[in-house]
């Protein structure tokens, strides 16, 4: 965001942009301010991936005051932040559990570049540099596949198919349904267990016919799904765990 002043916070009513990073001495990640008309009070939190502390602000309350909450309250941060599970990086030797099978990634720079999979292993050439980048398309690559699976699967169970599928990467959603028919999907999922990536397409493919989360829609998600309380109850236990790949 292009905001760097205090003023700029005070305009940004009803919305949580824009934010402002910032750092603080004694916290390893860095401080995001945002700015909620809604909120009653000051909050505090880590974000599930670790890789940043939210404080989000009501209408009325001083960048400095948030500021403030986050400084005294360090200690508790760093805490947190400690607690999160280990980074995962996409290098060689790296265990993955795609879609609940355990994949290896086994990296040899002299064999040809691009992934190529070998029982569970994924055998992956090329320099050292992009193995991140190949083994992430390819998680896309693999996500969109079994998204595209249950979606079928389900289109003909609901009488209906999405217009349009998207793997997105954001922090907020595991999916979501557009008015206009198309279904996004987060490809983190796919390094979840299956029966989470079943739940999140039943879900939205419920809000084709039931907008909101009212008896109606959890009936059809139910209807629609394998596993619909094993999918749910993971996202909000382990959800945030899958921030840490990569
Ligand atoms: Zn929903």
């Amino acid at each position: 965001m292009g905001a760097t002043g205090g003023d700029c916070l005070h305009t940004a009513i009803g919305s949580v942009i824009p934010s402002q990073r910032l750092r603080i001495e004694g916290v390893a990640a860095p401080l995001i301010v945002r700015r909620n008309a809604r909120a009653k009070r000051i909050s505090l939190r880590v974000d599930g991936g670790g890789e940043a502390v939210i404080v989000v602000l009501p209408h009325r309350a001083r960048l400095q005051d948030g500021i403030e909450v986050a400084r005294t309250n360090a200690g508790w941060i760093a805490k947190q932040l400690e607690a999160l599970p280990a980074r995962v990086p996409f290098v060689d030797g790296t265990a993955l559990p795609v879609l609940g099978r355990m994949r290896t990634i086994c990296h040899d720079p002299g064999a040809r570049a691009g992934v190529r999979e070998d029982g569970d292993v994924l055998r992956i050439g090329g320099p050292d540099g992009r193995v991140a980048l190949h083994i992430s398309a390819w998680l896309k690559r693999h996500a969109r596949a079994a998204i595209a699976e249950a979606i079928g699967r389900k289109a003909v169970q609901l009488g209906r198919s999405p217009r349009r599928i998207m793997l997105r990467d954001t922090r907020s959603r595991w999916g979501s349904c557009s008015a206009t028919g198309t279904l996004s999907f987060s490809w983190r999922l796919v390094l979840a267990p299956p029966e989470v990536l079943d739940y999140v397409v039943a879900h939205e493919m419920a809000h084709m016919l039931v907008h909101g989360h009212g008896p109606d829609f959890w009936r059809l998600a139910g209807d629609l799904a394998d596993d619909l309380t094993t999918g749910r109850v993971w996202l909000k236990k382990h959800g945030y765990t899958l921030f840490r790949y990569g």
